[in-house]
């Protein structure tokens, strides 16, 4: 009996005739010889994981404004030129500077115990000195609204149970304005993250004009979880919070970007990569190191095996993206005149890759779904399917072009480290981070040749 792999395998000949007629010179042999070299390429060494390491190592976290990421930018650009693509080069983006100085979190009643905390970011300070004041312990907003008449004074400590990132995440979006609102001094909310060992998790946070702007950071569920048993039994428990950051208005960044230009549509643009700042905590591995390193190892397989790609294959580390958007936008503003016939976007943690997710006109659609084919004959389990896009390249699809992103099978993992103090380079398997870059050098080099 036939298996999946072999029927689908067959399929491409049925379909793939349907292309060549519709103008593509290039045989379905020839594509699959260099996706086999591509694949073989990708596992002849551990060398993505080493840039990496050094990447996170010896420049740390990089915050948007900092001095860390400029350097790191600096060498990733002597990196790119060291490799020979076409061309290297940045782009100047005015980016936020919001800098965390100190930080301090005690329960104080109805004993001493020190709470790991995180600011999030945008976060302003409390009084030099801190405040101390009783908590009010609620699960989610509606437990807010029915004791508003409790909030004055206090601080509002949010303990919504993890669901899903994008439902829980919520709270510390607007969760400092909420509390605010009913007179809150200060507000903390519970890590939005699926498994924690102690650890708080930042992130951007928002506030509004017109309700005052309390401090707003991170505590563990642990330590959620602990308060709310207080209050439960009839204590009301008191926490001392000392928050002291700066926001410093603009400060100059890059977008970094390298291309190998295409050698019979040099104006036909794929754009792919990963943001290239990170929250100032750990040293930004997962969240998007490693998507940035990933699609950066892509366009240097493509490189050393000598494809010259019929599209211009671009490479954007875009900057910002954690709290400002800054690189996607400008970046939207300075080639959106360009014909880009992909925004290609890597930042959901590198895992096994698991699909292809594309959003764009069903004619392009009808040609993309079928490299799940030439896909599944190396990786069986990826899938190409519709739906696809991420952050930095929303400026971009926005506007009408073609999105797609890489997701991977985490099993929920991806949100244990993510802006927190545990996202380093030991959490990224360097197996993974080869395949995912044998995914991403395929995809994009297959929709440069048959789209
Ligand atoms: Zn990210």
């Amino acid at each position: 009996m036939m298996n999946k792999q072999k029927i689908m395998f067959l399929a491409l000949f049925v379909l793939y005739p349907a292309l060549l007629f519709s103008g593509n010179d290039i045989s379905v042999d020839v594509i699959l010889s260099n996706l086999k070299r591509i694949y073989a390429e990708a596992h002849s060494s551990n060398e993505a994981w080493e840039r990496l390491a050094v990447l996170c190592d010896d420049y740390g976290p990089r915050l948007s404004g900092s001095q860390n990421l400029e350097k790191a930018i600096d060498w990733l650009q002597g990196m790119l030129i060291k490799d020979g693509f076409d061309s290297v080069w940045t782009e100047p983006v005015m980016v936020p500077k919001w800098v965390r100085i100190h930080e301090e979190c005690k329960l104080v009643y109805p004993r001493s115990k020190a709470v790991p905390v995180l600011a999030f970011g945008g976060s302003v300070s409390t009084p030099p000195n801190g405040i101390s004041a009783e908590v009010l312990v609620v699960d989610n907003f509606d437990e807010l609204e029915s004791n508003r008449e409790k909030v004055k004074g206090k601080i509002v400590v949010f303990n919504p149970p993890y669901e899903n990132y994008g439902k829980t995440v919520q709270y510390r979006w607007i969760g400092a304005v909420r509390a605010a609102q009913y007179g809150a001094v200060a507000a903390l909310c519970r890590a939005v993250s699926p498994l924690s060992m102690n650890n708080p998790h930042t992130g951007v946070m928002n506030y509004e004009d017109s309700v005052l702007k309390i401090p707003f950071a991170s505590i563990s569920e642990e330590d959620a979880l602990l308060l709310k048993r207080f209050q439960k039994r009839g204590i009301t428990p008191k926490i001392f919070l000392n928050i002291q950051t700066a926001d410093s208005g603009k400060s100059p960044s890059r977008n970094l970007i390298a291309e190998i230009r295409g050698s019979v549509y040099p104006s036909e643009i794929i754009a792919f990569g990963g943001h290239i700042d990170s929250w100032d905590v750990g040293s930004g591995a997962q969240d998007d190191g490693a998507g940035c390193i990933a699609s950066w190892q892509a366009l240097k397989i493509i490189k050393t095996l000598g494809i010259r790609p019929k599209r211009t294959l671009r490479l954007v580390f875009w900057v910002n993206e954690e709290n400002g958007l800054e690189g996607g936008k400008k970046y939207a503003e300075l080639h959106k005149h360009e014909n880009h016939r992909l925004m290609f976007e890597f930042d959901s943690g590198v895992f096994p890759p698991s699909w292809i997710g594309f959003s764009g006109p069903d004619s392009i659609w009808e040609k993309v779904q079928p490299f799940e084919g030439f896909l599944q004959k190396f990786y069986p389990d990826v899938k190409i399917q519709q739906g696809g896009g991420g952050v930095d390249i929303s400026p971009m699809t926005k506007l009408g072009f073609p999105g797609a992103s890489l997701g991977t099978d985490d099993g929920g993992k991806y949100f244990w480290y993510h802006h927190s103090h545990t996202d380093t380079p030991d959490k990224v398997n360097p197996e993974d981070l080869n395949n995912c870059s044998a995914v991403i050098a395929m995809f994009i080099y297959l929709f440069s040749e048959l789209i």
